[in-house]
């Protein structure tokens, strides 16, 4: 299956730091139409679920203690070639290898405190935006 939708959260670090309003312009300048927009908080049982995929891996237990550790903004967005134009715009997981001008590049602190979550695939991205919004949240 292919949409052309992703999802996003602008995560913790990001918000504390001040940049949520700055994040969601350039989202919106590089041309992503936001469908679906949420201020929240996870819990640790939230964002364990949420990350569940990432169960195995070492940085898990880190990364859903940070993940609920203060409130992200979730949302869908929609452009052409979304999944890979978004991952292009926010840059590699870790902001030390993030190319210039990318949103990591801008606006992260860490690997872990990195900014911004970007779907990998239109399956995830289905699964993610479903995580967040009803059907009654999205048009
Ligand atoms: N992460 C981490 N340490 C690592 C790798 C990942 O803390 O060594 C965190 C980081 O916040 C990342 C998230 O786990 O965004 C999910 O990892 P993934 O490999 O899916 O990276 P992403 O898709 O976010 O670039
Ligand atoms: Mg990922």
């Amino acid at each position: 299956m292919t949409t052309n939708r992703t999802f996003t959260m602008i995560k913790p670090d990001a918000v504390a730091n001040g940049h949520i309003g700055a994040i969601i312009n350039d989202i919106t300048a590089a041309g992503f139409k936001i469908v679906a927009m949420k201020y929240t908080k996870l819990t640790e049982e939230t964002a364990g679920q949420f990350y569940a995929v990432h169960a195995a891996r070492p940085f898990y237990k880190d990364l859903v203690s940070f993940m609920s550790s203060g409130p992200i903004v979730a949302m869908i967005l929609e452009k052409d070639n979304a999944i890979e134009d978004f991952r292009t715009l926010i840059g590699a997981t870790n902001p030390a290898d993030a190319a210039e001008g990318t949103i990591r590049n801008k606006y992260a602190v860490s690997i872990d405190a990195n900014a911004v979550h970007g779907s990998d695939s239109d399956e995830n991205a289905q699964i993610e935006g479903d995580f967040f919004f009803t059907a009654a949240e999205r048009f």
